[in-house]
């Protein structure tokens, strides 16, 4: 159970970021549900969480700007008090064949970047009280490499060197830091795939499906939680067996 803990979740107001916020906000967290430009989806985010008697707060913030990223962590601190969990999930795709300079900069900028930012700027409170779990949503791509996908792929890698940095840095203060690294789920991310792109990725897939975002929550939620205290730098793929 996370009764009491503090959870911030970025990128909440849809797919995966939004089960994640409702799954530990299920089992007794407060959830800030952090978005970019979906104020009404975060908001709807919030209302069935309270409608299934959790409690939730919406914050705007774009994660990639450094000083946005900790005006939000300060106000948490201070409205809150703690902050328990952080999960990086906030992320986008802008795929092509060698992509533009400007793609591979934004793709860069939120996914590892925004990252950073939030870990960085939530880690002292985190050392402070000597406890915390952060989980950074990367990517089987990051672990494998993906054609089209130059700029998506170097991000979810650096996720996973950045975990296992921060897992070292911070493990001497009990605080966790884990990736997990989906395969392909079903969310607005994947819905504008074309059917033939879809079966290809099928037949890569062990279990020929997609994944639902509870797979994923479900995983994040135990890594966010004192059950998995001692486990820390660690990649955890919920893939369907795809990057074995
Ligand atoms: P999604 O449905 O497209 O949702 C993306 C979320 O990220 C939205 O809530 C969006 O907020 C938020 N976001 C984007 N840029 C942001 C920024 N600069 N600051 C704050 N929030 C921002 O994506 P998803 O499929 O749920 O993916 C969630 C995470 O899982 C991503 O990191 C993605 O790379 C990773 N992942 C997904 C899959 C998959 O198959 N779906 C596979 C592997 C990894 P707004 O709505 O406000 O724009």
């Amino acid at each position: 159970m996370l009764t009491g803990k503090i959870a911030v979740v970025t990128g909440a107001s849809r797919g995966i970021g939004k089960e994640i916020a409702k799954t530990l906000a299920a089992k007794g967290a407060t959830v800030v549900v952090n978005y970019n430009g979906s104020a009404a989806k975060a908001e709807e985010t919030v209302k069935e969480i309270e409608a299934l008697g959790g409690k939730a707060e919406a914050l705007q913030c774009n994660v990639s700007e450094y000083d946005k990223a900790a005006e939000m962590m300060e106000y948490v601190v201070k409205t809150y008090g703690r902050v328990d969990i952080l999960v990086n999930n906030a992320g986008i795709t802008r795929d092509n064949l060698l992509m533009s300079e400007e793609d591979f900069d934004a793709v860069l900028n939120t996914n590892l970047k925004g990252a950073f930012n939030c870990i960085k700027h939530i880690s002292r409170q985190m050392l402070k009280q000597k406890s915390g779990h952060i989980v950074n949503i990367s990517s089987v791509s990051g672990v494998m490499g993906n054609a089209g996908q130059v700029n998506y792929s170097a991000s979810k890698a650096g996720v996973i060197g950045m975990t296992k940095a921060v897992a070292r840095e911070m493990a001497s203060r009990g605080i966790t830091c884990n990736a997990v690294a989906p395969g392909f789920i079903k969310t607005d991310m994947t819905d504008v795939l074309s059917d033939t792109i879809r079966e290809n990725i099928n037949a890569q897939i062990p279990m020929r499906t997609f994944g639902e975002t509870a797979d994923v929550a479900n995983l994040v939620a135990f890594l966010a939680s004192d059950e998995a205290k001692y486990i820390t730098g660690q990649v955890i793929c919920v893939d369907g067996g795809m990057a074995i």
